[in-house]
């Protein structure tokens, strides 16, 4: 099987908190490929992105750029409604029987694993690669036991990027260079996108 590690997000834009964490993820986890997926209409974010899907999904390729193991993919922004990972997660299944899937998630989404839709579906399908997040407490004990057990957590370099942060500094005119990959940073100008 090849194992691939699924990374969803709303990449609003892409950041390089996301590649690095998919690159540890990799590494440690002896990760075939990973799969940089945005989410078309994503739950548990109270706004919805600024940037549409096929821009944010242009930002993505632009950021893996020629990486052999990091994959774009469009497939939660052809959906309507709400993006439920366990949805993508099982029409991935049926698309690549040839494949394993992991998902990779930084500290924030591993303290509200409780509140995912379906749940208990989603953790006997695949497991987790909890990513230690800069400036967010990994609270891996209060997680029910049967998320622990499929639960692995690794490390990353600390590196306290945030889409918000980078959305607030372009709408307040400051610089977003060094924090976005160049190709990612030239578009994003290019296209005046966040601006206020
Ligand atoms: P926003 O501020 O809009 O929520 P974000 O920076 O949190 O954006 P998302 O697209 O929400 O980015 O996150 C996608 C995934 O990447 C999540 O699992 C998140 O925890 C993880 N992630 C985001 N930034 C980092 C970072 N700096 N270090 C480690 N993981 C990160
Ligand atoms: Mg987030």
């Amino acid at each position: 099987m090849i194992k691939v590690g699924f990374m969803g997000g709303t990449f609003d834009p892409i950041h390089y908190g996301h590649l690095l964490a998919a690159e540890s993820a990799r590494e440690a986890c002896g990760l075939d490929e990973v799969w940089f997926i945005p989410a078309g209409h994503p739950p548990l974010k109270e706004n919805g992105p600024l940037a549409d899907g096929q821009t944010r999904l242009e930002m993505v390729y632009r950021a893996i750029d020629f990486q052999p193991h990091f994959r774009g993919m469009d497939v939660e922004l052809e959906r309507e409604g709400t993006s439920y990972t366990i949805d993508t997660v099982k029409s991935l299944m049926e698309l690549y029987p040839d494949r394993e899937f992991s998902i990779i998630i930084g500290s924030d989404r591993v303290n509200d694993l409780p509140q995912w839709h379906q749940i208990n579906e989603l953790a006997a399908l695949v497991r987790f690669i909890g990513v230690r997040r800069a400036g967010e407490e990994l609270k891996v004990d209060a997680l029910p036991a049967f998320l622990q057990e499929r639960l692995s957590i690794i490390e990353m370099p600390q590196i306290g990027i945030s889409s918000t942060d980078i959305r607030n500094r372009r709408a307040q005119g400051r610089s977003i260079r060094f924090l976005v990959p160049e190709k990612v940073y030239s578009f994003i100008r290019r296209n005046g996108l966040y601006e206020s």
